[in-house]
């Protein structure tokens, strides 16, 4: 059996085969995804999952990343809250250290990159790279992952200068996609259903995994669960504050607030020493710090969960919200970028503005297992429908396709 017929049961075997005929096509061309951390983050998560089947394809893909020092991780974070609206001072420096260490990875790079067919650049990190290729064979696309709606137009115009090098942009939703003088797309994201983040698991393998991790499941008997870097952006402390609303009025409830760091998200630190400090007064709160490939915890916090938080105030997609409704899981999600794709209102969740607002809509969750239920069989079918990486990967290869005539 292939890799791909694995995802049959999923996506069909109309899709498999589509799949199929359109690798054909591009069977032996080069393809190198370029993006900044092998290790956490929703990138990551994808790539790991995408680049084996576009190989299963026929496809030579590969995945390469750029290294940096703390100094250009601290300049591409700045450009990353700036291209979500952060206001952020980003000096000539900063853009000389981010400059430094694009030619730097392009010397080692260079080669492989010139002489692929495909040329993925993942986010603002390596974006440097299109305008410095001067003798490319093939068709180069940059992905921005971000929400870039209301961009930093400082910043922007700056990147843009170099994306403009590309031969095509991707964005995850219409609302993102700005001003550029090459072709641009919409692809969203999605989740990989057989992977052991989101794979089945059963109840009694979820309770044993979240054992030992410290939670009973029993006591107390309501879990609601956020999975997120910690980023100022996931709001953690609004999910922490929507929790202890909601307390008083369910009388039990267990917050497990779970994450790790991205090797290129120097904030991280930071904001999970915010999120202790307030944690620490407050006993229902399950800070856990879990290593990148935590994936098997991550399956068993989201299924065993009655509600899962995504409250995120900026969101290019949010992964974690696919994947809790892949899980049969109502979300309470941030009315904001991508959860809008994902969290229907009243359909498969409830998007909210503040905290106040999240605790009411977690009461009534709470005590409404069969509105849960509902929203949960909801869920898994948009997932099915539209969030799939069988979904992904035909949009890969229709642009791959379109771009090669
Ligand atoms: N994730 C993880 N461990 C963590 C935190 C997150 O494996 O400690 C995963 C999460 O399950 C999801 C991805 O990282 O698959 C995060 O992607 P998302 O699009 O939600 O957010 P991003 O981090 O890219 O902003």
């Amino acid at each position: 059996m292939s890799l791909l017929d694995l995802y049959v049961e999923h996506c069909g075997a109309e899709e498999v085969k589509l799949l199929r005929q359109m690798g054909e096509m591009l069977e032996g061309l080069r393809l190198v995804h370029v993006n900044s951390t092998r290790r956490g983050g929703g990138v990551a998560e994808i790539l790991e999952r995408l680049v084996p089947l576009q190989r299963e394809l026929g496809i030579d893909s590969s995945w390469e990343v750029i290294e940096g020092d703390p100094d250009f991780f601290e300049v591409t974070k700045a450009f990353h809250n700036a291209l979500q609206g952060r206001r952020q001072h980003v000096s000539d420096s900063m853009i000389a250290a981010y400059e430094a260490a694009n030619l730097r990875n392009w010397t080692a790079m260079r080669d492989k990159l010139e002489d692929a067919d495909f040329v993925f650049i993942h986010d603002p990190q390596p974006a440097m790279m299109a305008s410095l290729s001067t003798a490319r064979r093939g068709k180069w696309i940059w992905r921005c992952h971000i929400d870039a709606s209301n961009p930093d137009r400082k910043v922007w115009r700056y990147l843009a200068g170099h994306v403009n090098h590309c031969d095509a942009a991707i964005f995850s939703l219409p609302d993102f996609a700005q001003p550029l003088d090459i072709p641009e797309f919409i692809i969203p994201p999605a989740i990989d259903p057989i992977s052991p983040k989101n794979q089945y698991i059963s109840p009694e393998e979820c309770e044993r995994v979240l054992e030992s991790l410290g939670i009973d499941l029993k006591d107390p008997s309501h879990l609601v669960v956020q999975v997120s870097r910690f980023d100022r952006f996931k709001d953690p402390l609004g999910v922490i504050r929507a929790c202890e609303l909601a307390l008083r009025r369910v009388g039990d409830l267990r917050l497990v607030l779970a994450g790790g760091g991205a090797d290129d998200d120097p904030e991280g630190a930071a904001v999970l020493e915010e999120v202790n400090r307030c944690a620490e007064r407050l006993p229902f709160v399950k800070v856990l710090l879990l290593p990148p490939d935590a994936h098997m915890a991550i399956n068993s916090l989201q299924r065993s969960a009655q509600v899962v938080f995504q409250k995120s105030t900026k969101e290019g997609f949010g992964l974690t919200v696919s994947e809790a409704l892949w899980k049969g899981k109502p979300v309470i999600g941030g009315d904001t970028g991508g959860i809008r794709l994902q969290v229907l209102n009243q359909i498969t969740g409830y998007r909210v503005q503040t905290p106040e607002g999240a605790s009411l809509r977690l009461v009534e969750l709470l005590n409404n297992p069969r509105e849960r239920e509902r929203m949960g069989r909801a869920g898994r079918e948009l997932v099915k429908e539209h969030f799939l990486i069988t979904r992904l990967l035909r949009n890969h290869l229709s642009l791959m396709l379109a771009l090669q005539a």
